[in-house]
């Protein structure tokens, strides 16, 4: 990924795609939120597995 200073934007070398730095946040924060809502299942299961654990004693 490169600054086109004339475009002022990113292209990608691989795919040749442009992102103007306001598509990068907005990816940023979509994988900021991905993110979120992965710990927020990991936690959901970790409780729920020591919700069995201790009921199980
Ligand atoms: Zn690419």
């Amino acid at each position: 990924m490169i600054y086109d200073r004339s475009i002022r934007a990113y292209v990608c070398l691989h795919c040749g795609l442009t992102y103007t730095s306001q598509d990068l946040l907005m990816e940023s924060q979509k994988e900021f939120e991905r993110k979120l809502q992965e710990n927020k299942k990991r936690r959901k299961y970790e409780e729920y597995l020591e919700w069995w654990t201790a009921s199980k004693k």
